[in-house]
């Protein structure tokens, strides 16, 4: 079986979630200040292990993040 992209079907279906949650996150306003994180960045192996850094005006944009996708990830 021959793949003519560099990434599998499961690599490229966690990379397409990847940007989807990117472009998610970058919605979610800061619930005391208003502001959008300047940067997202998601990260993880598997659809399993998926974290996020943030480039933000405070913790609490991050939690608001967080709950917005309803999982308990930490942020590193
Ligand atoms: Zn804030």
């Amino acid at each position: 079986m021959a793949h003519r992209s560099r990434y599998s079907d499961a690599e490229l279906a966690l990379e397409t979630l990847k940007l989807e949650l990117e472009r998610h996150l970058r919605k979610v306003p800061c619930p005391v200040h208003g502001e959008h994180s300047r940067r997202v960045t998601v990260y993880g192996s598997s659809v399993y292990d998926m974290r996020f850094k943030v480039d933000g005006c405070c913790d609490e944009l991050a939690d608001a993040m967080l709950e917005s996708i309803g999982q308990a990830n930490s942020i590193v």
